[in-house]
């Protein structure tokens, strides 16, 4: 009998959490720990953030799925790995600390056969002094209640616009909260949404809307840009997020790192060297996505979390320090192994990047300025189906088995931006890159992509796609009938 303990329900633990409990049979335990006792489908907050989806669309309970299907919970948090056990606890271990309820304040070890890492980021908005959700008129999306309150002051703002005349413009600034932040996608596709539902609302002549990114150039999402194919012909993404910018009427500062937020003043240094700032009536920023800080320790308690971590988890990348123009697409990880600890694996956004896939770039007094790389949706969910397949498969045959692999190198990525919600008003940018990090060697003339593979495509159609994909993917976290004939 094997115990998988996974840590984290969001779209890589609940993929992993629910694809071993279909495979393996009962005697073998599958347990997940995580603080948040609600799975979320982030994608559509961006949507909560705009006021059209309520919160509640979005997340559902996990613990009664858990119970219906035979997968243990324990609403609590990992806070340090054990990972050979110690004197007192024979076998591996995670240590965990409850945060509500009676034994909130707690801790407890939790020993394993099997750890999947599945924590992702920690939202670093401590890493820019004056970025907390909901404060100085600042707001994110990333969490289903960070995105209520995004909808609150939007809302608040409409309102006030709408009793003011034209002459007073406010202000709204959208992109990336720290010079390294990541997941510029997600702002892309929420400053889309706040345009067109300023129009809807009939208050966008009273609006100037501005784009602030550590982007270099525009379209480049973290992942150095991206030449496609728009139509049947070629077009380099930051010509596409141009167009659509321009369309749109709205500006945009780029190689920004925004250092500080005070009530309503962004500052940010740029490329040049100077130190800028930028008001706003309403922000949304991105914050840095960072490592959760976990300790790592051996059999004798000694301190061994460099074996575990570099911020996020180490696994099979090749993590030698190269320069930017050597690193190749051989470095991306395939298994999400641990190296040191073949029992542990970390999908999602856990694992530690080999290296950026956007250019690095620093200010002229040396601060870096660049966005760092994005593990989007579809590869978390990759990641962690292939994870928990080698896991079986490991079970199954009783010795180690890594036939299943998976590197961002030879994956592709469906990205459908909503830029507007409505079922006949509403708009995508449907974006499918392939491969996610770009191989030179593979494909010298079109940018590292495939340009058969990496196309783009605006309208209404995308925005059905986004809809779509919202429902298809809550009923396949649901668990529903055949839910697991649905692709990650
Ligand atoms: C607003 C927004 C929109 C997005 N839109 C898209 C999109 O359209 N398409 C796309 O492909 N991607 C999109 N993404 C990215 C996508 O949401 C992420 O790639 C995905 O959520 C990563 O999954 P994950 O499971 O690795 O991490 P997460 O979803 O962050 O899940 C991490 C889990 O770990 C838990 N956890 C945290 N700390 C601990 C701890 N100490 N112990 C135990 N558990 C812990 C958390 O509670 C959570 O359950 C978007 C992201 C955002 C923020």
């Amino acid at each position: 009998m094997a115990k998988i303990v996974i840590l984290g329900a969001g779209i890589a633990g609940h993929t992993a959490a629910t694809h071993l409990r279909r495979k393996l049979s009962g005697e073998h335990e599958v347990i997940v720990i995580s603080p948040n006792r609600n799975y979320q489908w982030v994608p559509s907050n961006i949507w909560v953030g705009i006021g059209r989806m309520k919160s509640k669309e979005v997340h559902f309970p996990l613990i009664p799925l858990y119970k219906k299907h035979n997968i243990g919970y324990i609403q609590a948090k990992a806070v340090s790995f054990h990972p050979e056990g110690n004197a007192v606890e024979k076998k591996p271990y995670v240590k965990i600390e409850f945060l509500y309820g009676e034994k909130a304040g707690t801790v407890e070890n939790v020993s394993y056969d099997y750890l999947i890492n599945a924590t992702g980021p920690k939202l670093a908005f401590d890493l820019t002094p004056g970025l907390n959700p909901g404060t100085n008129k600042a707001f994110s999306v990333c969490t289903y209640d960070h995105a209520d309150h995004a909808w609150q002051g939007l809302h608040d703002l409409i309102q006030k616009l709408k009793k003011t005349n034209p002459s007073e413009k406010a202000k709204i600034l959208i992109g990336t909260g720290h010079p390294k932040a990541t997941c510029q996608g997600a702002a892309f596709e929420y400053i889309l949404n706040v345009e067109q539902e300023l129009h809807r609302h009939k208050v966008r002549d009273k609006v100037d809307i501005t784009w602030i990114s550590n982007e270099y150039k525009l379209g480049d999402f973290g992942m150095d840009g991206m030449l496609m194919s728009v139509g049947g012909k070629p077009m380099p993404s930051d010509e596409l997020v141009e167009m659509v910018f321009e369309d749109r009427g709205i500006q945009w500062i780029l190689g920004a790192g925004v250092n500080k937020v005070e009530d309503g003043i962004a500052h940010y240094e740029n490329l040049e060297g100077e130190y800028k700032s930028e008001n706003f009536d309403f922000a949304m920023l991105i914050p840095a996505f960072s490592g959760h800080g976990f300790n790592a320790f051996d059999k004798n308690d000694a301190d061994i979390t460099d074996k575990l971590f570099k911020g996020f988890m180490l696994v099979d990348a090749d993590y030698t320090p190269k320069p930017y123009e050597e690193w190749t697409v051989q470095d991306w990880p395939e298994t999400y192994q641990n190296p040191s600890f073949r029992n542990i694996f970390a999908p999602g956004i856990a694992f530690a990047p080999p290296h950026t896939i956007s250019k690095p770039r620093k200010s002229k007094n040396g601060t870096e300025i660049f966005p760092a790389p994005p593990r989007t949706g579809m590869p978390s969910g990759i990641t962690a189906k292939l994870v928990a397949d080698n896991i079986i498969d490991s079970i199954k045959s009783g010795k180690e088995s890594l036939h299943h692999k998976g590197s961002m190198g030879n994956m592709g990525a469906a990205c459908i931006a909503s830029s507007g919600y409505g079922i006949l008003k509403g708009k995508g940018i449907s974006i499918t890159t392939y491969p996610i990090v770009p191989d030179y060697i593979k494909y010298p003339n079109s940018g590292g992509r495939d340009l058969n593979k990496t196309f783009g495509a605006l309208g209404l159609a995308g925005h059905w796609v986004k809809l779509s994909l919202h429902y298809a993917f809550i009923y396949k976290a649901k668990m529903k009938p055949f839910w697991w004939l649905i692709p990650e």
